[in-house]
């Protein structure tokens, strides 16, 4: 390949030319090199100008981008972007706006930059218009743990778009027919006499499409579409978690080009027993002292209900206990995880005569040194003798 030229020397500018100046340069090399004002055995050389001027305008007049290729040429630039990458952010709009009657706009760009499949101006434009898959849809879902555990199925209600069911997406009148545009007699373009200039723009008056619709259909107005509210039944694979997005296709808007995708994203209530860390689940337990010292079969929650689970004796507060395969099933298929239970030992606050008198005397059999009587029952005595 051979080397590029230089961005400033493309736009015939100074280095240190202003924003207002680098516009001002790209306008008029725009105008010159407009691929639809050039006799049509230059048009492929107009188009490589286009592309030329355009990339060196992108570059120039986005500062982080100037500054790059300021400090190290075209490599600087070549190695941050890629060629689609240059262009983004670039407001070329602005340029062309009060241009838009002479051609410019975004079906000239499409044209010219067309194979990178990219949209310059974020706008319909004529081809996109005519072949546009339709919007994809969001809608967010609630759903239970145990639901995102074993999986549901969820009925949403959903207004979209759908092409219109009496005129089947035409817009015109069942038994009417689109007729050829009078205007511009069907290729879509429209021819303006601009002094010495000839400049071709897309019809107005059909939009570029070369038919007009006569008889538009009564039910949609000839828009060809009409918003409607479905019920949409959603699988919800086990799994999921909150966040998790699942693509329907072809359940978003109608567009000329197919339906557009719906995308399904998940939010699982918080559980009053369980807490989630990825595929495990977690709970707490209370069990008695003497549970804790003696051993005991306990009842514990798990998703699928309650279950009995053995504490040895000498569980200490604090113990975790997994329980293997009770956890949550891996959305990949990846697995099932565990339910981990948090024991917590409850030490009495109160204790009958009795109660404390045993525990005195497990104390004196374990070796502590424990007072036979209690503070209190030592004030007593110091009042009653
Ligand atoms: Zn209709
Ligand atoms: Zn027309």
């Amino acid at each position: 390949m051979s080397a590029k030229r230089d961005y400033y020397e493309i736009l015939g500018v100074k280095k240190n030319a202003t924003l207002e100046e680098i516009k001002k340069a790209y306008r008029e090399m725009a105008l010159r090199y407009h691929p639809d004002r050039v006799p049509s055995e230059q048009k492929k050389e107009a188009e490589e100008k286009f592309k030329e001027i355009s990339e060196a305008y992108a570059v120039l007049s986005d500062p982080q981008k100037r500054a790059l290729y300021d400090q190290y040429g075209h490599s600087g630039i070549d190695q941050r972007y890629t060629y689609e990458d240059i262009f983004k952010g670039t407001d070329f709009s602005s340029i062309f706006e009060d241009l838009a009657d002479f051609g410019f706009g975004g079906s000239l760009f499409e044209d010219i930059f067309g194979d990178l499949g990219f949209d310059l101006f974020g706008r319909t434009t004529r081809r996109s218009t005519r072949f546009r898959r339709g919007r994809d849809l969001e809608i967010s879902v609630e759903i239970t743990l145990e639901e995102a555990a074993w999986g549901t199925e969820k009925t949403i209600t959903l207004p979209r778009y759908e092409n219109c069911s009496t005129c089947e997406g035409s817009g015109t009148k069942p038994g009417t027919k689109k007729i050829v545009c009078p205007k511009c007699k069907g290729t879509g373009r429209s021819v303006i006499s601009s002094g010495f200039f000839q400049l071709t723009q897309n019809c107005p008056r059909c939009n570029g499409e070369g038919s007009i619709i006569q008889t538009p259909c009564p039910d949609c107005r000839g828009e060809g579409r009409s918003k409607v509210t479905r019920k949409i039944k959603v699988k919800i694979p086990p799994g999921v978690d909150t966040g998790s997005h699942l693509r329907i296709r072809g359940e978003g808007e109608a567009g000329t080009a197919g339906r557009g995708d719906l995308y399904v994203i998940i939010e699982v209530k918080p559980h009053p027993v369980f807490e989630r860390h990825n595929n495990d689940i977690l709970t707490q337990i209370t069990i008695s002292l003497s549970k804790a010292i003696l051993g005991a079969e306990v009842e514990v929650p798990t998703l699928n209900g309650k279950v009995k689970m053995k504490i040895p004796p000498g569980t200490q507060s604090g113990k975790i206990f997994r329980l293997k395969g009770k956890g949550i099933p891996d959305v990949h298929g990846r697995g099932i995880g565990d339910e981990l239970i948090r024991v917590n030992v409850e030490i009495p606050s109160h204790l009958t005569h009795e109660q404390r008198r045993l525990i005195e005397e497990f104390a004196r059999l374990s070796g502590e040194d424990i007072a036979k009587e209690s503070f209190t029952d030592k004030i007593k005595k110091a009042f009653h003798s």
